[in-house]
């Protein structure tokens, strides 16, 4: 079997504020192959951005700290790498597409210019080269008149267009992995599906990998192959997309799932029952147990293991009623 071009193993990533120590992602493991597209889902504040900001190293250092695992990228371990050696990584290999494209972009600069710094950065290609590039990039996120618009400023592009510009400085340098957090959240619905679109093509072309992040389960059906469901800082279900919807085991993903809209619009959407917990304050045993109406004594006190589905190591939850044991006791 290939190496998978990420691997993240017992990641545990915290801040240590004056006030408590928050405990963001607790030991997670996780794996990317080659042109795959993994989705991470859940609430906000479940651990999502700050999983994809550890694996760039792009939180401030402190408050947090990372107190356990390994994050390998093609084998190389980036939580050892100096800073230097980190910053090649950042653009040219592992590049972010950041939720809000309406602040990304410096106001102050064109995006022609946004857009071929990276190139200059990262490729030692000089200026009429970049920007030879950058119009390139430009017509490949399909940005209306791309000979305009490179001289333009954020202000004069609309929220879609600063999206694509967002996207073409991402692509620049052809990084083999694409950390996209909540790319369509600030686009009305029209957009969002051009700018999904329009990552596919992307993905496919290039052969790119994406890391997705994300809130909106419709979104993962529609353009993730697996996907990890996040609850307070842990991986509480993974496997592939289509198991996931035909087969969801956490009652957190269940309850996920219930929570969608249906073809009947007369039908009353359940909802999951209270509030994703406060990290610095989880509860002892299953951080979902105050949520869950399957709750045994077990979860109150102990963490749940992770359980692989019907020996499957592609379909795994954590939760006491997929272990033997709790399920003859309970
Ligand atoms: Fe619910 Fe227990 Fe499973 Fe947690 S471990 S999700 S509390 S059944």
């Amino acid at each position: 079997m290939p190496s998978p071009l990420l691997n993240i193993e017992n990641l545990s990533t915290s801040f240590h504020t004056d006030e408590a120590v928050v405990q963001a992602v607790r030991g997670i493991d996780l794996k990317i192959n080659h042109g795959e597209t993994l989705a991470i889902v859940g609430e906000s504040g479940c651990g999502k951005s700050v999983t994809a900001l550890s694996v760039l190293r792009l939180l401030s250092m402190p408050p947090a700290r990372f107190d356990s695992g390994s994050i390998k990228f093609n084998g190389k371990n980036l939580l050892h790498l100096p800073e230097k050696e980190m910053q090649k990584v950042r653009g040219n290999d592992i590049s972010m597409i950041f939720q809000e494209p309406m602040t990304s972009l410096n106001p102050i600069f064109t995006v022609g210019d946004q857009v071929s710094e990276a190139i200059v950065l990262h490729q030692n290609k000089t200026s009429a080269e970049a920007r030879e590039l950058t119009l390139d990039l430009l017509k490949k996120v399909a940005i209306p008149s791309p000979e305009t618009r490179i001289d333009q400023y954020p202000h004069e592009l609309s929220g879609g267009m600063k999206q694509r510009v967002m996207i073409a400085i991402a692509i620049a340098c052809r990084p083999s992995l694409l950390i996209a957090d909540e790319p369509t959240t600030a686009l009305d619905v029209t957009i969002q599906a051009q700018i999904l679109n329009l990552l596919s093509s992307l993905r496919h072309e290039a052969g790119m990998s994406i890391l997705l992040i994300t809130h909106n389960l419709g979104i993962v059906a529609q353009f993730a192959d697996r996907v990890a469901v996040m609850y307070s800082g842990k991986i509480v279900e993974e496997s592939s997309v289509e198991t996931l919807f035909n087969d969801p085991k956490h009652p957190y993903t269940r309850g996920l799932l219930n929570s969608l809209p249906g073809d009947d619009r007369n039908q009353k959407l359940e909802s999951i029952y209270g509030a994703v917990p406060h990290p610095a304050y989880l509860p002892q045993g299953c951080a979902f147990h105050p949520r869950c109406n399957e709750v045994m004594p077990r979860c109150q006190i102990q963490q749940p293991l992770d359980i692989a589905m019907s020996g499957s190591i592609e379909h795994r939850t954590a939760c006491w009623l997929f272990d033997e044991p709790s399920q003859e006791n309970s």
